[in-house]
């Protein structure tokens, strides 16, 4: 019977040798410890056994059985150790390989300009305010001041839309629709900015659109004088482009202001000895402006004897242009990505 034994456990540890898979473990168990397995029967037998052998092969059959049980629990959790080391081999993360470009967009260099414009006026107590592109001929033209014969009203310098009631519809041609708007709804003291898209019959080069952007501005309260429309738009110019800069006022003339100027700055360039940004003059225009027409204040029922104001209008493109050294304004609407990219 000893014999029997020892032949069992060579038998079983050259089998568990070649064990390769939790499978293979279970049928092996169920070989020497299961229900008809060969421990079992043993033990099953040893009652069959002379009295003096009982408990000898009892207790050897008692140990053969305790260490094929540990063996087998020894070699499940190799297995299941192997398993799971393999897994963590196939899943391995290598944080040394180089991540996946994230395209990460960037504004517009037009927008770039709208908001900082739009800060600085914000910082000097102004609102921004916005309005329809598609307007009434009646807020593009008419509350503005513009007469019957001015040339913008002409068919060829504007996309004119008609109505069935016979009212026209223009696509605005400059954002002071906007004034006269927020004028008639909000009433005054005002203090606005709104930058927009605008349109004219251009042809496209490299300094005309059909489609272009302005800000415009207006102030109006009592007792508002030339003096606020220069020290506003010197404040302007000066947060801009530089402390340095310096500006320059030419009486010109609009309809919707009596009196009007153009507003010029020294070149930030070449600070005004003249170069290639300022065509050599030390100068670069920058904005139209002028103080509130009577007419436009009263067509809007605001008292002109009470009231006063000044407004302001400026070339969004032309600052951007300026600002980066763009010298071809179709760039800002080809939306190039190669070009863009030089702003993210
Ligand atoms: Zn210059």
């Amino acid at each position: 019977m000893n014999n029997d034994l020892n032949s069992i456990k060579t038998n079983f540890v050259q089998s568990l040798e070649k064990v390769k898979s939790e499978k293979d473990l279970e049928a092996l168990r169920v070989n020497y410890l299961g229900k008809k397995g060969e421990i079992t029967q043993i033990m099953q037998n040893i009652k069959n056994l002379p009295k003096e052998e009982k408990p000898i092969v009892g207790k050897e059959a008692n140990q053969l059985r305790s260490f094929i049980d540990s063996e087998l629990k020894e070699a499940r959790n190799k297995l299941e150790q192997d398993r799971i080391n393999s897994n963590l081999e196939k899943e391995k993360i290598d944080v040394t390989l180089p991540g996946k470009d994230q395209n990460v967009g960037g504004l517009h260099p037009l927008n770039k300009v709208i908001n900082e414009l739009e800060d600085i006026f914000l910082g000097m107590g102004f609102t921004i305010e916005d309005g329809p592109e598609i307007e009434w001929t009646k807020y593009n033209f008419d509350y503005l001041n513009m007469p019957p014969e001015h040339s913008s009203r002409d068919l060829s310098e504007s996309f004119y839309y008609s109505t069935d009631e016979g009212k026209e519809i223009v696509l605005r041609t400059q954002t002071s629709p906007v004034q006269i708007r927020v004028l008639q709804k909000k009433g005054v003291p005002l203090r606005i900015v709104s930058p927009g898209r605008v349109f004219r019959a251009d042809d496209i080069d490299a300094t005309h659109s059909p489609v272009f952007h302005q800000i415009e501005g207006l102030v109006v309260d009592k007792n508002i004088t030339m003096g606020d429309l220069k020290g506003t738009l010197e404040l302007f110019a000066k947060k801009l482009f530089g402390e340095d800069i310096k500006t320059r006022f030419r009486p010109h003339q609009f309809y919707f202001t009596e009196p009007s100027a153009e507003m010029d700055v020294s070149c930030f360039n070449c600070g005004g000895k003249g170069c290639n940004v300022c065509g050599g003059t030390g100068w670069i225009e920058m904005l139209g402006c002028g103080m509130v027409h009577p007419n436009v204040l009263e067509a809007v029922g605001i008292d002109s004897s009470e009231y006063s104001g000044f407004a302001f209008g400026a070339g969004l493109d032309r600052i951007a242009m300026l600002k980066y050294g763009i010298n071809d304004l179709r760039l800002l609407f080809e939306n190039d990505i190669r070009f863009l990219k030089q702003f993210a």
